[in-house]
C-alpha cells in the first residue's frame, strides 16, 4: 500500500478542495499535466496541482486516475499561480476560473487536432474563393477575392516565429517625456497610470512600449475593453506589427485555441485581447497594456470567476515580472486613488497630437426653459438652434437619451394607474412599431391597446424615449437623415448603421449609451445630450463617475480637425458637481464625495444575491442573514 503515489487535480467543477487520486506505477506525471479522473458518476479532464502528495484523508477512499492524457497540453506553472490568485481575490474555486477558461479555449482537444482543422478550413475557404475568382464576370469583383486569396495565405503563414516584426514609432517630443517617466517608474517596479486627453497619442505611446519590450525579447499583452465595434484600434496596430494575434470571444473556438497554441509555442508574441486573453498561456511576458482602464467591460458579472481585467492584470503582471500600463482619458477614481496614495505612479498627456481645440461645453436649464420660454417636447429653443447651426455648417449631430423606448412609462388619464410588470413592479416603458409594453428589467412584453387595464381609461405616454426623440426630431427637420442606435436595434444592423453615420449618410443620430461604440467620426461637430439627469443618480455610487466619463468621452471626440466641436446638454439640475468637474474642476470632489459615504476605494463593498422560488422563505432567510450580519460586524 505504502508505495502508491498520490496527486490532487484541479476540475472545472464548483469543488472546494482539489481532490486526490492515485497514479499507477510506471507513469511520470507533473504539475500541470491532464489526467482523465472519475467524479461522482462522471469523468472530467483536470490539471494536476500537486505531485507526491500526503493525503490527510483515508488512503483507501482515494481512487485512482483513468488514464494520463500525454497529447494534451500542459498547463504552466505560472498560469496556475494566476488561476490561484483569481480565485482567491474574487471569491470562486479554482475550479470555476479553469472551467471558464476550459470552455473559451477548449483545452480539452489536442493541439494536432486543432492544427489540422485550421488546414482543413483554410483549403476550404481557398478553394471556393478561386471558384469565385474564376467565375465572376466582374473585374473588380476579381480583384476583390484575389485580395482576399492573398490575406488568406498570408495568414496561414503566422505559424510560431521567433519573434514578432515591429516597426519603430517616432515619438513627438512631449511624448518622449512621458516615455522616460514610464521608463523611469517601470524601472522601480510601479505600474503606471497614463492619463491622457483624447487624441493625445496614448496609443503610440503604448505601440512604442511595446516595440522595446518585444526588442528585448519579450512578450506584449494588449488588452481592450472590446473589439467587435472598434476595427480601428486593431487596423493601427496590424499596421504596425502585422504579426499581432487577436483574440476575443466574437472568434470562433477555432481561432481562439489556435491563438491559444501560437502563445504557448512562441518564445515571444503580441496579443491584441479583451479580457479573456488574460488567461492564455502566458509566458516570457514583459508588458501589459489596459488600455481604456476605466471602461466597465473589463468587469466580467457572471459566471465566476467575476473579474475586472484591470485588477487581475495586475496580479498577472506580479506573477510573470511584467510591466503593466493603464490608460484613459478618464481614470477610473479606483486608479486615480491608488495614484495619490502612491501604489501607481501617474503620468500625464495634456494636449492632442494634431492641435486643436477642445470641444465647447454649454448647459441648458430645461426647468428654466419650459417656464420662460415655453419648451414642450425634449428639445428646447436653444438646442434647435445649435443643431440648425451646426448642419447647416456641414457638420453632424449625435444625440444622447439614455433611456431607449417610446416613452418610460405610460399613465391612465382616468384613474392615474401606471402599469407595472407583474413581475419586478417596476413601470413598464411603451415602444412603438409594434405598439407594446416591455419591461426593462426582465424583458417581459405585453401588447399595447391604450386602454387601462383597470378602468378602460386612456392610458397617456410619458415622458420621452429615443423612438420619441426620434420621431420629434423628424418633424422638426422634415429634410435631414435621421437614424436611432438603442438596444432595439438589431445586432445585425448596429454596425451598419455606425458605418453610415461615420462615412455622412446620416445627419442626425439618436441614440443611448450604445453610441459611444466604434466612435471615429471626422464630421461630428454637435453632441447634445438629452435629461443628462438620467445618466446620474441611479441606484449605483458609481454613476456620477460614469456620466463624467461618458459626457469627457464626448467632449473628447467631437470636433473635426482644427474646429472644436459643441457639446450641448439640457439638465434640469445645471449645478450639478459632474458639469463643474467637466469644465476644469479638480478629481478631488468625486474623490472627497466617496470617503464621506464610505464608499470604495475608501471601503469594500460586497454584494450578496439571494435567490429563491419560494417568496415568504427568500423574505425570511433574507432577514435572517441580516440579522446575522448585523450581529457579526
Ligand atoms: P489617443 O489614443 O490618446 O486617443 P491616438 O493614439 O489615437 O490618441 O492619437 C491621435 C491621433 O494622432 C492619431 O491619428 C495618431 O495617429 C496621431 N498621432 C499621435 N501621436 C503620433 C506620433 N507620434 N506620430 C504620428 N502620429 C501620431
Ligand atoms: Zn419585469
Amino acid at each position: 500500500m505504502d508505495d502508491r503515489r498520490y496527486i490532487q487535480v484541479i476540475l472545472p467543477l464548483r469543488l472546494e478542495w482539489e481532490p486526490y487520486y492515485s497514479v499507477p506505477d510506471g507513469i511520470q506525471v507533473q504539475i500541470g499535466d491532464r489526467v482523465r479522473v472519475p467524479m461522482v458518476n462522471a469523468s472530467y479532464i483536470g490539471t494536476v496541482s500537486a505531485v507526491d502528495v500526503i493525503p490527510d484523508i483515508d488512503e483507501r477512499s482515494i481512487l485512482p486516475i483513468i488514464s494520463f492524457e500525454e497529447n494534451l497540453p500542459r498547463i504552466l506553472p505560472e498560469e496556475i499561480r494566476f488561476w490561484k490568485a483569481i480565485s482567491e481575490y474574487y471569491l470562486c474555486t479554482i475550479g470555476e476560473v479553469y472551467k471558464a477558461i476550459y470552455l473559451s479555449m477548449k483545452l480539452e482537444v489536442q493541439d494536432a487536432e486543432i492544427r489540422e482543422r485550421v488546414r482543413l478550413r483554410l483549403q476550404k475557404k481557398l478553394a471556393s474563393l478561386q471558384e469565385k475568382a474564376k467565375k465572376t464576370k466582374k473585374e473588380d469583383k476579381r480583384e476583390e477575392y484575389l485580395n482576399e486569396i492573398l490575406k488568406l495565405k498570408a495568414n496561414a503563414l503566422t505559424d510560431t516565429k521567433e519573434h514578432p516584426s515591429i516597426r519603430t514609432i517616432t515619438l513627438s517630443p512631449v511624448q518622449t517625456v512621458v516615455s522616460k517617466q514610464i521608463g523611469a517608474a517601470f524601472s522601480m517596479n510601479k505600474t503606471v497610470l497614463l492619463h491622457g486627453v483624447t487624441g493625445s497619442g496614448k496609443t503610440e505611446v503604448y505601440l512604442n512600449l511595446a516595440h522595446e519590450t518585444i526588442a528585448l525579447g519579450k512578450s506584449v499583452l494588449f488588452l481592450v475593453p472590446e473589439i467587435a465595434l472598434s476595427r480601428q484600434l486593431e487596423d493601427r496596430i496590424k499596421s504596425v506589427c502585422p504579426d499581432v494575434l487577436v483574440f476575443h470571444s466574437k472568434e470562433t473556438f477555432l481561432q481562439r485555441r489556435q491563438v491559444a497554441i501560437t502563445v504557448r509555442d512562441s518564445n515571444c508574441y503580441f496579443v491584441l485581447g479583451t479580457r479573456s486573453a488574460l488567461f492564455l498561456p502566458h509566458h516570457n511576458l514583459g508588458l501589459i497594456i489596459v488600455d481604456e482602464e476605466h471602461d466597465t467591460s473589463y468587469k466580467q458579472d457572471a459566471p465566476a470567476p467575476r473579474y475586472n481585467a484591470r485588477e487581475s492584470a495586475i496580479m498577472l503582471g506580479v506573477i510573470q515580472k511584467a510591466h503593466v500600463i493603464l490608460g484613459s482619458a478618464t481614470p477610473s477614481l479606483e486608479s486615480l486613488y491608488n495614484a495619490e496614495i502612491k501604489r501607481f505612479i501617474k503620468v500625464e498627456l495634456k494636449e492632442r497630437f494634431h492641435s486643436g481645440e477642445e470641444a465647447e461645453i454649454r448647459i441648458i436649464d430645461t426647468v428654466a426653459e419650459r417656464r420662460k420660454r415655453g419648451m414642450t417636447g425634449s428639445f428646447s429653443r436653444k438646442l434647435i438652434q445649435e443643431i440648425t447651426d451646426a448642419l447647416d455648417d456641414g457638420g453632424q449631430v449625435l444625440v444622447l437619451r439614455a433611456r431607449r423606448s417610446y416613452a418610460p412609462s405610460v399613465q391612465c388619464t382616468e384613474c392615474g394607474k401606471i402599469p407595472r410588470c407583474p413581475h419586478c413592479h417596476v413601470p413598464m416603458s411603451l415602444h412603438r412599431n409594434p405598439d407594446r409594453l416591455v419591461c426593462h428589467y426582465c424583458g417581459h412584453t405585453e401588447p399595447y391597446t391604450g386602454r387601462c387595464p383597470s378602468c378602460d381609461g386612456e392610458l397617456q405616454p410619458l415622458g420621452a424615449g429615443t423612438q420619441k426623440v426620434e420621431e420629434e426630431l423628424n418633424s422638426l427637420f422634415p429634410t435631414r437623415r435621421i437614424a436611432r442606435l438603442d438596444g432595439d436595434t438589431p445586432d445585425t444592423e448596429e454596425a451598419g448603421i455606425i458605418r453610415s453615420f461615420a462615412e455622412g449618410e446620416i445627419d442626425i443620430l439618436v441614440g443611448t449609451q450604445i453610441i459611444t461604440k466604434g466612435f471615429d467620426f471626422d464630421r461630428l461637430s454637435l453632441v447634445a445630450v438629452l435629461q443628462a439627469d438620467s445618466l446620474m443618480g441611479q441606484l449605483d455610487f458609481r454613476a456620477d463617475e460614469r456620466a463624467f466619463q461618458l459626457l469627457e468621452q464626448f467632449r473628447g471626440r467631437s470636433g473635426r480637425r482644427g474646429k472644436p466641436g459643441r457639446i450641448v446638454i439640457q439638465t434640469r439640475e445645471p449645478e450639478h458637481p459632474v458639469y463643474a468637474r467637466l469644465s476644469g474642476s479638480d478629481d478631488a470632489d468625486l474623490l472627497a464625495e466617496r470617503r464621506l459615504f464610505g464608499y470604495p476605494p475608501f471601503t469594500r463593498l460586497v454584494h450578496i444575491t439571494l435567490k429563491d422560488s419560494n417568496e415568504k422563505r427568500l423574505e425570511f432567510l433574507s432577514k435572517d442573514l441580516r440579522n446575522a450580519l448585523l450581529a457579526a460586524f
